[in-house]
């Protein structure tokens, strides 16, 4: 497979955990749950403030949520299983891509400004959350293959958790919710990038004769 990290959210790279030690997969453990409270973190935020972005911005927690437990549950099984979790995955993050583009749809319809106090401290968390996933995957950053691409996905997180406290800071100053839409929205294609590369893969990897 030729994915590697270029932009955004990009954590979608199956990690291979078994050539990792019990510390390594300790951390990748944490980052696991750090990940999930993120991802529920957000989305109950999203709900109560009416923030687009904190939606989007859950999508990538849901996305490497799932890349960590499907990569901790495949460990030693077949490529060819490797291939079908992968595409199951992909599948399943483009479904919760689509679910979150249908919200903002209908945002769009009927724009409303998010509740600012409620959005930006769920983004101060989120963007905690990632830093602290950064902290714990540096001492690892030029190591093992996998643990460094986990680290630069992670940096990726931090970014992405800028841009959702950029949202909250232009909906404050405005009184808009234009800025949480467009942010949500390029958050959105990036997601929707990196899950649709996922499926590519994965069905280059079931049907290596028909894709070449
Ligand atoms: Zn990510």
């Amino acid at each position: 497979m030729e994915s590697k990290c270029v932009s955004g959210s990009c954590c979608q790279d199956r990690i291979d955990v078994a050539v990792l030690n019990v510390k390594q997969r300790r951390i990748l453990i944490i980052v696991l749950v750090v990940n999930i409270a993120t991802f529920l973190m957000m989305v109950f935020a999203a709900k109560i403030s009416g923030s687009s972005s904190l939606l989007s911005g859950a999508l990538d927690n849901f996305g490497d949520a799932m890349t960590y437990i499907l990569s901790l549950f495949v460990v030693g099984a077949s490529l060819a299983a490797k291939a079908r979790v992968a595409m199951f995955k992909g599948l399943l993050i483009f479904g919760a891509a689509i679910a979150v583009a249908f919200v903002i749809g209908l945002r769009l319809l009927h724009p409303e400004t998010p509740v600012f106090e409620t959005m930006g401290i769920a983004a101060f968390i989120n963007l905690a959350a990632n830093l602290l996933c950064l902290w714990l995957l540096t001492p690892y950053r030029n190591g093992d293959v996998n643990m460094s691409s986990a680290w630069e996905c992670s940096r990726n997180d931090v970014g992405e958790g800028f841009a959702v406290i950029a949202a909250a800071l232009a909906v404050w100053a405005f009184g808009s919710g234009w800025p949480d839409l467009l942010i949500a929205i390029s958050l959105l294609i990036l997601f929707l990038w990196s899950a649709t590369r996922v499926i590519c893969g994965a069905w280059k990897e079931l049907h290596p004769t028909e894709m070449q």
